[in-house]
């Protein structure tokens, strides 16, 4: 290898690196996006940030995730969403125990 060739390579490593590091970054970001209001999957499931429906919540739900103590908190039914941890939604199931 020569060395332009040789420093070519670098260059085009360190660039893939950086690439993959800001991949990394923003897919989490879209990982801890809060779900909107006016999402289409939240308008279809009737999701809301808060619970109107006695004793259900999304801190209650079987599809809820994360840690319980979060505002925010991930849900199988939105994926790379959040829920808010008082909301609810069509797909509100009780927590089993
Ligand atoms: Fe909340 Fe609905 Fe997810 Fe249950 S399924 S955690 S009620 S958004």
């Amino acid at each position: 290898m020569s060395k332009l060739d040789r420093r070519n390579f670098l260059k085009l490593s360190a660039c893939s690196l950086v690439g993959i590091t800001m991949g990394g970054i923003s897919l989490r970001a879209v990982a801890e996006e809060q779900l909107k209001l006016d999402d289409p999957l939240a308008v279809a499931m009737k999701y809301v940030h808060k619970s109107t429906v006695d004793g259900a919540t999304c801190g209650n739900c079987a599809h809820i995730k994360g840690d319980a103590a979060a505002e925010w908190r991930p849900c199988n039914i939105f994926p790379a969403k959040l829920v808010n941890n008082n909301g609810w939604c069509a797909a509100w199931m009780k927590m089993p125990g």
